[in-house]
């Protein structure tokens, strides 16, 4: 038996090699099923062919998680004020400081922000614990900033958060339309799923609309490049379109005072920045065929008028009755792995729990007696962004963050952090023993991560699904459900949250959702009250409904067949919108924030991965080439972005991809891996005014250039502190990491520094041999150290980025393995250097690879995948082939 107090490698529970462990990916809402085998003792994640979510296919980084599972950066103990103490301790010590500030302040002063990394169980208590006992709404989740304006839709339109689709409808369907989704680079096997029903079936058409040409560019028949923020004028327009062609199907109500509405906007339609033809040949689209699904995500939803672009797409289907049928319907697709567990529990401040709202006094009474509490909340609670402020001007005295980084990952982030240094008590529980959030925190709580914990999760088609753990909990850490609970029954409420396993959460959980329901509410698990163990285990993925313990319905459930609807009129609602922001000249930039392929949130797990960390290894800002030129901003410089409070240096890549005066750069850096911090400080904290979602997509800035001498390149086995040279980025690389450096000194100064850090930190010594190419005319400083054969180091330095090995740099330990190898680096021509970055990371396909085969007259994504291989694995690339594409021909053009 391992030593738990030294358990750097995680212990393995999952012995059964054959059939391994069955669970779900803890990345995206696609909510991919794994299978967790054991070979050699070492981890094998293969999808799950089983799981209905992905039939046994994963992208990159599901394919990669096994990559991931190690135990850096964990903490083994709970901490208050950085004293290690015991989990009684600490348990105690925050159940009394919460009664005292609650007794001093009242229920209102302390708040839970959660997130959608939980799971359900966990997510249950927490919400039971604030607004059933503290008797406060003050919980939210950072599912806020990920789709809080499509609940609001769908409460608007149909009575109750209710997504109505199935994955199955996305290839049934004769339309796809994809808004504000970069569906290929941000829920990719839904993407797959749509590149391989095209194959099969031409005829199948879709539509892309975003201001951006992405990856998902590839399978598009129509693309229309929106100005950010277009959407709710374009599909006002559609609206208006179907009346006018005589495509209404409808049994909602509203519409009439919808189309008026709708028709106000209809001069807008040329400020939007398409051309009137692809506008007209999307409407006519949308018309011939019979089946639609609209697949929108946060391209929608991270917006200022975000719930009405919801709602704009649902009257669409409403009025033209393509929904409540198999292969139609508006699907929004969520960000994160249980954002809709979290939906179920209540977890956003304005629901009560189980899909019940503070409006609902009668249900509340009878919840407050199914939770046996005198003290239920009865009004919603803080928003994350008033939240925040709250803590800011010091309403709030204390905060619990539950497996989240608001200092990251929240707008005006660094007023976030100031927040959080203010206020009298933080409590962070976490799986993580570092990041932005934990440096503000007074007490610090060890959760259990993926493969530790076990419970359900629901992704975007609402079904639930269990992950199971698979590995023993690192030493110390607790599931999130039993940490809440501990506090709670401290606090006095030992009766109300005695659970002893995890399945006794989620028995509650189901009993709950089955309170006074009787077909009032969609969300009604209640036939699984009472499941034994065994099947709590044994659970085979379901969708809800599941009112019925005698039928539970295991194929995919269609909503709205039998067009009832949970409006107190039982008919849909179509909801009158008007577009706020296209009327507005924009000065300066838009910048629009995402995702790139293979990272997720603040790399605290994808960081891990060398392969992973290769596709995107710096963060980059998009620009159009033009904005570029008339800034006079060559490619891979560095740029000042500068907001309303804040600025950040990052570096420029000129993109055809980018619309004129647009800009778009990656989430995923934080001061953990970046001295620059995170992009999020750029973005203010506007928000949507019904769902409180912040407005991502279009945060306003400016930019110019940020001059250096000296670029440079440090590859290390050793991580190194952040604040070598103002810009600094690490990387991880095979066996290493890779810091991006940027300085005013002059190449030779820089070169000089970064030896003489080399040996400060024994990363060499004195008697390591080195290999060297320098030239002090062309101002290149190129060295490697050598223990034995072993590599030790390099360092990279020149005046320009573009001098530098930049993507090969990956390789650095792996790729060569003699001298003479390594010397030919060194001198090499670092352009050719710099094409050997794998571009196929599943079949190690290279650029180089790729560009010739583009260069002998592959003229399509197909023909290159023939040439080359790349993408005949998990695809994850194929929509980048595109991308190549698209950029030699506009570069030839
Ligand atoms: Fe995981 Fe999403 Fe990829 Fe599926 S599509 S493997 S859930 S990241």
């Amino acid at each position: 038996m391992k030593n738990q107090a030294l358990q750097a490698v995680p212990n393995i529970i999952a012995s059964d090699a054959k059939n391994g462990i069955k669970t779900t990916c803890p990345y995206c809402g696609v909510g991919c099923g794994v299978q967790v085998l054991v070979e050699d003792n070492k981890f094998n994640v293969k999808g799950d062919q089983q799981h209905p979510a992905n039939l046994g296919k994963l992208c990159i980084k599901g394919k990669n998680l096994a990559d991931t599972i190690d135990n850096s950066n964990r903490l083994s103990a709970p901490t208050i004020d950085g004293e290690t103490v015991s989990w009684d301790r600490a348990t105690n010590y925050v159940a009394h400081q919460f009664k005292e500030i609650i007794a001093e302040h009242g229920p209102h002063s302390v708040a839970f922000y959660v997130s959608g990394q939980l799971l359900t169980e966990d997510y249950y208590v927490a919400n039971k614990l604030m607004k059933g006992f503290i008797g406060s709404g003050n919980i939210d989740t950072n599912s806020r900033l990920c789709m809080s304006s499509a609940v609001a839709a769908h409460k608007r339109a149909f009575g109750e958060d209710i997504v109505p689709m199935s994955y199955t409808d996305i290839t049934q369907s004769d339309l796809i339309v994809l808004s504000g989704s970069n569906l290929a680079w941000c829920h990719p096997i839904l993407y797959k799923r749509i590149r391989d029903e095209k194959k099969r079936r031409p005829a199948l058409k879709v539509v892309v609309i975003d201001p951006r040409v992405t990856a998902s560019n590839e399978l598009a028949d129509l693309h229309l490049p929106i100005r950010a923020g277009g959407d709710l004028v374009l599909f006002n327009g559609l609206l208006n379109y179907l009346a006018e062609n005589d495509d209404i199907n409808c049994a909602a109500e509203g519409l009439e005072t919808a189309l008026e509405k709708a028709r106000l906007d209809l001069p807008k339609l040329v400020n939007i920045e398409l051309d009137a033809a692809d506008i007209e040949a999307f409407y006519a689209l949308f018309v011939k065929s019979k089946k639609v699904v609209t697949l929108f995500s946060m391209g929608i939803n991270q917006s200022e008028q975000g719930v009405d672009q919801g709602n704009a797409i649902i009257n669409c289907h409403l009025a033209s009755g393509k929904i409540g049928e198999v292969g139609s319907g508006p699907f929004s697709i969520t960000g994160q792995p249980n954002a809709m567990g979290g939906r179920e529990v209540g977890a956003l401040a304005n629901t009560v729990a189980g899909h019940i709202e503070f409006s609902d006094t009668a249900l509340i009474d009878a919840l407050a007696q199914f939770w046996k509490t005198d003290n239920i909340a009865t009004q919603a609670g803080l928003k994350a962004i008033d939240l925040f402020d709250a803590i800011d001007e010091g309403k709030i005295k204390a905060i619990w963050v539950m497996a989240t980084n608001p200092a990251v990952s929240m707008p005006d982030s660094e007023k976030v952090g100031r927040a959080l240094d203010k206020c009298p008590l933080v409590i962070v529980s976490d799986c993580v023993a570092r990041n932005d959030t934990i440096k503000f925190a007074d007490v610090v709580l060890p959760a259990r991560g993926w493969g530790e914990k076990s419970g359900t999760v629901t992704n975007s088609e609402r079904r639930i699904s269990r992950q199971r753990a698979f590995i023993a909990p690192y030493t110390g850490a607790k599931p999130d459900w039993w940490i809440v609970s501990s506090v709670a029954q401290k606090m006095g409420f030992t009766e109300q949250f005695s659970y002893e396993t995890e399945r006794d959460v989620f028995l509650e959980h189901a009993q709950l959702s089955g309170l006074d329901n009787q077909g009032s509410r969609a969300f009604d698990i209640s036939a699984f009250s009472k499941v034994s163990e065994e099947q709590y285990q044994n659970w085979v993925p379901v969708q809800w409904p599941q009112p019925n313990p005698k039928a539970i319905v295991l194929s995919d459930q269609l909503m709205f067949e039998r067009g009832k609807y949970f409006t107190p009129t039982e008919k849909a609602q179509i909801i009158a919108v008007n577009d706020k922001l296209m009327g507005e000249k924009i000065s300066g930039f838009t910048l629009n924030t995402g995702r790139a392929r293979d990272q997720w949130h603040t790399q605290t797990r994808t960081g891990k991965s060398a392969l992973l960390s290769n596709h995107y290894p710096e963060p980059m800002v998009e620009m159009h080439p033009e904005d570029a030129f008339k800034h006079q901003l060559l490619d891979q410089t560095l740029v000042n972005i500068i907001s309303k409070d804040s600025n950040l240096v990052v570096r420029v890549k000129h993109s055809h991809s980018q619309t004129l005066n647009s800009l778009f750069m990656p989430i995923h850096w934080s001061s953990a891996n970046s001295h620059q911090g995170a992009v999020s400080k750029l973005v203010t904290a506007n928000v949507d005014p019904i769902s409180g979602q912040p407005a991502f997509k279009h945060a306003y800035v400016d930019v110019s250039a940020c001059s250096v001498n000296s670029e440079a390149q440090l590859v290390v086995r050793q991580k190194l502190p952040l604040d070598i040279c103002f810009y600094q980025i690490e990387q991880t690389v095979k066996d290493g990491y890779c810091y991006h450096l940027a300085s005013q000194d002059t190449p030779k100064t820089l070169f000089r520094r970064l030896q003489a850090l080399l040996l400060e930190h024994g990363e060499i010594d004195e008697s390591s041999r080195q290999i060297q190419a320098i030239d002090d005319k062309a101002m290149y400083y190129r060295q490697s150290y050598f223990h034995g054969k072993k590599l030790l180091a390099g360092v990279f330095v020149a005046s320009d980025k573009k001098q530098l090995p930049q993507g090969w740099v990956s390789q650095f330990y792996a790729a060569r393995e003699n001298d003479a190898q390594m010397r030919g680096t060194i001198a090499a021509d670092v352009v050719a250097l710099q094409d050997e970055k794998i571009f196929c990371q599943c079949l190690k396909v290279s650029v180089a690879n790729i560009k010739s085969a583009i260069a002998e007259d592959s003229s399509s994504v197909e023909r290159v995948r023939e040439c080359t291989g790349a993408g005949n694995s998990c695809g994850s690339c194929i929509g980048d082939i595109s991308l190549m594409l698209d950029h030699y021909a506009k570069r030839v053009g």
